[in-house]
């Protein structure tokens, strides 16, 4: 006899899984329209994405929901809050509470100045005029403040907004790590600028033939770990990575024939997030116990692998030989040492997404700074460009000429993204901090990666993380998986012990 909160709980599950279906066919429609759609057909393919994303923002407030949600949330499948029931009727609670609490007009509101936002921004990044862009920044933070109050929050409203991308972290535990990590990398990066020792960047704008890079890259996502039997890597402007379907993860990169970075790294960063979502439980596929913990901990998985193993002097052991027969033009008379310290240049930049491995959590903390002084009021509008300038300065030791090079570069606040930039160095952190704890648990994984096994870092990776989806909060699997809160620490010890020999810092 199947109980009547069984019956209940099957409804629900299978409410969930036709909402992520469509959710599915919506990616579909996205990547289409970021990897292959011809310019005229873009306009009809908006419609398409508005309408399916009405009617799943329909269902997904759908108010009988509330009504089984409320139900079920006493019931016993709820008792166990790590097993798989527990799981998804805590989590799909937890997001229709959230949702239920903005105002219809307050959704629209977001949504129309977010989309109006990128438009304005685009223009104002191209003309290098803050000026223009002004008036539309200071109505999304009025907007922002308004939706952090709708969804209520303890101490700081900033909290309500970072739950969106990390949920259940807090700003001040974020601004803690943060600001520990800040103490240590200032000294490192200026000792390093400071250092005599450069690295030749010049080997990795050497001509890199296209065909041979795509090859290249695809031979190194395979190698460790992402399947191609299920999943694609394809051509883009902006790469991404996106789940189609259990079976269907899409990752993008994109090739510049001067510089050998962009497509290789991109592909191991999307490669680690399709790894990410490879290793979720497919049979559970469209509910929270098979889907992503947080943003955090998905660019952990993306960072370790493009950072941790990609940039790591072992990595190259193992591919500097097959690089070398790749791209014999560049490389053939290319000293391996040469190459390692090329591709692990650090040094004080203005652009986030070009920034190095080191300097790159400081240009988060300064827009995680920023965003919360601007959200609580004690930064206006007017005076971002200026604070933003001072931040680099103190920093990293440099300034912005233009607005285009400083506070106009990022996409996230004309797109209503306000509390996502610290995901990516939580990424970071996490990241170096799971990976100790890997090196501890599977002895040297460079003597493993020098001898091209990347097996056993998956699996461990697999069966830690990835199978647990949403069951833990990202707090809880750090805690779980390490034994310690989150710490800027693991970070600080794997940059210095690369970059200290590299730089002859003492
Ligand atoms: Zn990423």
């Amino acid at each position: 006899m199947v109980s009547k909160h069984e019956q209940l709980y099957n409804q629900l599950c299978q409410h969930a899984r036709e909402t992520a279906m469509l959710s599915a066919t919506e990616s579909i429609l996205g990547w289409d329209e970021r990897t292959m759609l011809p310019p005229e057909a873009a306009e009809y393919r908006a419609e398409q994405m508005t309408l399916l994303a009405g009617m799943i923002h329909q269902r997904r407030t759908d108010s009988r929901l509330g009504d089984w949600l409320g139900e079920l949330a006493t019931s016993p499948l709820a008792a166990d809050p790590h097993s798989d029931s527990g799981t998804t009727i805590r989590q799909l609670k937890r997001e229709f509470d959230k949702r239920v609490k903005l105002p219809q007009s307050l959704v629209e509101e977001l949504t129309r100045t977010a989309s109006l936002g990128q438009h304005v921004w685009q223009q104002a990044r191209a003309n290098d005029d803050f000026a223009s862009f002004e008036p539309l920044l200071a109505k999304t933070f009025e907007l922002k403040r308004a939706q952090a109050e709708a969804l209520g929050y303890d101490k700081n409203p900033y909290d309500a907004l970072l739950d969106d991308f990390e949920p259940g972290e807090s700003t001040a535990n974020v601004a803690r790590v943060l600001s520990d990590l800040r103490e240590a990398l200032v000294p490192l990066v200026s000792a390093i600028a400071g250092s005599s020792r450069r690295p030749d960047v010049s080997i990795l704008a050497r001509r890199y033939p296209l065909e041979m890079q795509q090859g290249f890259a695809r031979d190194a996502a395979a190698q460790i770990g992402f399947d191609f039997c299920r999943g694609r890597l394809d051509v883009t402007a902006h790469p991404f990575c996106t789940g189609l379907g259990p079976h269907d993860c899409r990752i993008t990169t994109r090739f510049d024939e001067n510089f050998f970075n962009s497509a290789f790294f991109g592909t191991l960063h999307e490669a680690g997030h399709g790894i990410y979502d490879q290793g979720l439980r497919t049979e559970l596929y469209g509910l929270p116990p098979a889907e992503a913990v947080s943003l955090g901990i998905h660019e952990s998985q993306s960072r370790m692998w493009e950072n941790l193993v990609g940039r790591s002097r072992a990595f190259w052991d193992h591919f500097y030989p097959t690089a070398q027969q790749s791209f014999p033009d560049a490389l053939s008379a290319e000293r391996l040492d040469r190459f390692y310290f090329a591709v692990n240049d650090v040094r004080p930049s203005l652009i986030r997404v070009e920034a190095d491995e080191a300097t790159y959590n400081l240009h988060i903390l300064i827009r995680f700074e920023l965003e919360q002084a601007l959200l609580t009021d004690d930064l206006q509008v007017a005076d971002l460009p200026a604070a933003w300038n001072d931040k680099y300065s103190k920093y990293l030791g440099i300034r912005p000429g233009n607005d285009a090079d400083g506070v106009l570069q990022d996409i996230h606040w004309a797109a209503g993204l306000v509390g996502y930039f610290p995901t990516y160095s939580l990424g970071n952190l996490y990241a170096s901090q799971f990976f100790a704890q890997a090196e501890r648990d599977l002895g040297s994984l460079s003597s493993q990666f020098a001898r091209g096994e990347f097996q056993p870092l998956g699996d461990w990776l697999r069966k830690n993380i990835h199978t647990h989806g949403q069951r833990y909060s990202a707090a809880e699997l750090v805690q779980r998986i390490t034994g310690k809160t989150l710490s800027h620490a693991p970070l600080i010890a794997h940059l210095r012990n690369k970059l200290a020999p590299l730089y002859g810092l003492n």
